[in-house]
């Protein structure tokens, strides 16, 4: 390809294995790739879904219903594919939950894009319309919503619930969503102007195997899942003077690297006393600084242990970062990372529980606002779900308690919404009237879906709950259990409506930014193999660089 040829001619200044393709075979490449991705994560939508086993070339196996982490997992290394991974990455960012949502609505706008494409409309009018129709979409979900009182427990309850529905956390959902409405009105501020703000940072998640989720509890303060390091310290504390440490204390490295050559036992002895002299001077340090615990992130070497079990100091090490600044929050004081400037300043104070069953402590501070959730399962496989689920219902009631608006779920907002864009684009001029109506019927997927995953009849699903919203039932939505058309809201499913307007426009940009693309220039091969046809569920098309051949641990497990 590298031929160049002057005059006239363009250039072509590209190596030996690059490729190119443009216009239509671009972007049907493109939607094609973005698609498959998308449908990969659709069968796990809703309380029917099922779960993925996700095995990583390494052997560790996750097995989740959350649409962010499959993608994640699944590491593709197809770049059009990587940008509807992207789409989940900004949901869970800015919103927590709905990424399956958000993810298989891009996919189904590009599946209707084609359909577009096929019939010779230009890239540009799909792409304005698309973005009127989800401005328009954006402005009905504010007429759509409901308030509800930011404080009332049922409403947010009902919204973890929802949430959880279909993941690990459901068998328990009464008794999580209950600690979960706790732990977020326990750390919910509220401001001068009388808004509330959930503040999050004040909220740790540790979590524990052994026991079921239904003794997960919510606890004032820290959790910190470690044992004293010397069975001779005090463990219980009552107004304790707390160091959190993010270094090792141990002898400096630089001595500990340097090599040495002993020539007499008695040299050897002057060693050993001037590295414990150096941990003795560290210990000192500590204890002059008036702490009476350490939690410490790196390692703590022996013989300090033993110093500081001697100096009646309880200390625990390798405590997780995320700990120790939680601890901060908890306790107050400082991060110290040199002893030399340490001073009483820097500590933190609060009181410490041991409880030696569950080789755990439980620090409280003077005038404590952290909480932990401290979540329980038999394995590691069900608490790791467990907390994924837990995280994205924690986000969703924060959502609720700081915009105080909800929607009907079960499909109720979409098929709301998709009618109302359909009627809109009657008022849109050219071709990119199409697009707008496209955007309408894409919407519709969420439905479908959740009916499709729950063994119900798609279409027969769609006609009801269409003709119940054209009779102006805004809240009809699908009783996935029973296949009957509900009030969903009365019937507690109910979302917030913040995570829905982001669903819509991550994946309106998404889908956006797929189409603006007509010329892709690939330094490696590109292969072209499968993309002849649409990628189908499963029929994943090479892409660029490997297409998703990254999933290769994954088999035929999809
Ligand atoms: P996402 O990653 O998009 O949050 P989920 O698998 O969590 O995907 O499914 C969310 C969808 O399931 C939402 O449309 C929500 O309204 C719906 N849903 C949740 N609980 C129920 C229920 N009990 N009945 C019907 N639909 C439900
Ligand atoms: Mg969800």
């Amino acid at each position: 390809m590298s031929q160049q040829r002057m005059r006239g001619q363009p250039m072509v200044i590209m190596g030996e294995d690059a490729q190119r393709m443009k216009d239509k075979d671009a972007q049907e490449h493109n939607i094609a790739a973005a698609r498959a991705v998308a449908e990969s994560v659709q069968s796990t939508l809703g309380p029917k879904g099922m779960d993925k086993m996700l095995v990583s070339s390494m052997g560790s196996v996750t097995v989740t219903n959350d649409g962010v982490t499959i993608l994640q997992e699944m590491d593709i290394d197809n770049p059009t594919a990587e940008m509807i991974v992207e789409v989940a990455e900004t949901q869970e960012d800015e919103a927590g939950d709905g990424t399956t949502t958000a993810v298989a609505t891009a996919g189904e706008l590009l599946k209707q894009a084609q359909d577009l494409l096929d019939q010779d409309i230009h890239p540009t009018a799909i792409i304005r319309g698309f973005d009127l129709a989800s401005k328009r979409a954006q402005e009905e979900i504010g007429n759509i919503a409901e308030d509800v009182d930011r404080q009332d427990e049922e409403i947010l309850r009902k919204v973890a619930e929802t949430s959880m529905t279909g993941k690990g956390a459901e068998l328990n959902k009464e008794h999580l969503s209950q600690i979960l409405v706790d732990a977020v009105q326990a750390v919910t501020v509220e401001a001068d102007d009388g808004s509330l703000i959930p503040d999050m940072e004040f909220l740790n998640i540790e979590t524990q195997t052994g026991r079921s989720a239904g003794d997960s509890e919510l606890l004032t303060g820290a959790v910190i899942d470690k044992d004293p390091v010397h069975e001779d310290m005090p463990t219980d504390l009552e107004d304790a003077d707390a160091l959190l440490l993010d270094r090792a204390i141990e002898v400096e490295e630089a001595e500990a690297d340097a090599s040495l050559s002993v020539d007499s036992p008695d040299q050897l002895q002057q060693f050993i006393e001037q590295e414990e002299q150096q941990l003795r001077e560290q210990v000192d340090k500590i204890a002059e600084s008036g702490a009476d615990v350490v939690f410490c992130q790196k390692g703590i070497d022996d013989m300090a242990q033993h110093y500081l079990a001697k100096e009646g100091i309880l200390a625990l090490r390798r405590v997780k970062k995320s700990d120790l600044q939680f601890l901060k929050e908890v306790l107050g004081g400082a991060i110290v990372s040199d002893l030399d400037t340490l001073t009483s300043e820097d500590l933190g104070r609060g009181s410490l529980d041991y409880d030696g069953d569950a080789e755990l402590f439980y620090v409280e501070g003077e005038d404590s606002h952290g909480v932990t959730l401290l979540l329980r399962g038999s394995t590691d496989h069900v608490v790791d779900e467990l907390e994924r689920g837990v995280t994205d219902a924690l986000d969703v009631v924060a959502s609720t308690v700081s915009d105080g608006r909800v929607l009907a779920g079960g499909g109720a907002v979409e098929v709301e919404l998709a009618d109302r864009i359909r009627d809109y684009a009657d008022s849109v001029e050219g071709r990119e009237q199409l697009a707008v109506e496209a955007f309408g019927d894409a919407l519709e997927l969420v439905p479908r879906v959740l009916a499709e995953n729950s063994g119900l009849d798609p279409i027969d699903t769609l006609v009801d709950l269409r003709s119940a919203h054209e009779n102006g039932d805004t809240r009809a939505g699908l009783n996935v259990f029973t296949g009957d058309v509900v009030d969903t809201l009365d019937a507690g499913v109910v979302e917030p409506a913040h995570a829905k307007e982001q669903a819509l426009s991550s994946a309106t940009e998404a889908a956006n930014l797929v189409l603006k693309i007509d010329d892709i220039i690939a330094a490696d091969e590109l292969s072209t193999e499968g993309d002849e046809e649409e990628g189908g569920p499963g029929g994943a098309p090479g892409g660029m660089g490997g297409g998703m051949g990254g999933m290769g641990g994954m088999g035929g497990m999809m």
